[in-house]
């Protein structure tokens, strides 16, 4: 077993290239259970590739990546075969991920592409699943709509229906890749008022967004990134507030 004490996610040295482009540089951070962390940086300095290694949607050539007691340590990990699936399908099961856009199944309702992973990838009995998604439904504020089909709905309704999907899986922690960059600025709001009251309620969120104010209101925790590596790392009040190095301060006169 895992020290309680110790850190709920723990990234270390993680390298990943694609071609010669190389673009995580040994990135090292880690994640208190409960807490919410943001990811910051300019376009192209490696925040989507972070999350989705978490995920194992990309397979990172080196460095290890823990979430509660799942391991991998991708410079060991062979390439492919029984052992290599079983190990990355177990840590892509600690963690959830939203997307830009949602994703939903257009041909399926609200509360149908919520139990979708429950009920055919955990294999949970389908009434728990109900009863569940009911109560994550509720909780983004959508209840009314379980019968709905995706079309009817808002792109901000979709996006909170893309949050109880991940919330659905019971994931350890929740990844946030821009899941507002999509919107239309009216619908921004709700979507980011859904992710604040996770934070509050102690779900361990970590969040790629552009919304340096909202990242001030939730996050526990700010990484800055610039080139592959982590230039910066703090509470907010650190890296947004005071920032100490030349390369964030641009970042943030930029967008602010
Ligand atoms: P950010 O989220 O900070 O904008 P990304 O992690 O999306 O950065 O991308 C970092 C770099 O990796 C970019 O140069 C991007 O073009 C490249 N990249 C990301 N995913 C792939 C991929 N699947 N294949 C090739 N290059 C990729």
């Amino acid at each position: 077993m895992t020290d309680p004490t110790a850190p709920l996610v723990d990234v270390r040295g993680l390298e990943k290239a694609f071609g010669d482009n190389h673009v995580l540089r040994g990135i090292d951070f880690t994640v208190d259970a409960g807490t919410t962390t943001v990811l910051l940086g300019p376009s192209g300095s490696g925040k989507t590739t972070i999350l989705r290694s978490l995920n194992v949607l990309e397979t990172p050539d080196s460095g290890t990546v823990r979430i509660g007691d799942v391991e991998v340590d991708f410079a060991t990990l062979p390439a492919r075969g029984k052992a290599a699936r079983e190990q990355t399908a177990r840590l892509r099961a600690q963690s959830g991920m939203v997307f830009q856009s949602h994703n939903l199944f257009p041909h399926k309702t609200v509360l149908e592409n919520v139990i979708e992973g429950p009920v055919q990838v955990q294999k949970r009995p389908r009434e728990e699943a109900i009863a569940d998604a009911l109560e994550l439904l509720d909780q983004v504020g959508l209840i009314e709509k379980a019968g709905q089909h995706p079309f009817q709905l808002s792109g901000g309704q979709q996006q909170r229906v893309g949050i109880a999907r991940a919330l659905a899986l019971k994931p350890k922690v929740v990844l946030f890749d821009e899941p507002t960059s999509a919107l239309d600025p009216e619908l921004v709001g709700e979507v980011l008022s859904v992710i604040k009251d996770l934070a509050s309620e102690g779900w361990t969120t970590i969040i790629v967004t552009h919304e340096i104010r909202f990242a001030e209101q939730v996050a526990d925790q700010a990484l800055f990134l610039d080139g592959g590596v982590v230039v910066e790392r703090g509470t907010c009040a650190q890296v947004i507030g005071d920032p100490q190095e030349e390369r964030t301060r641009q970042f943030l006169r930029r967008i602010l």
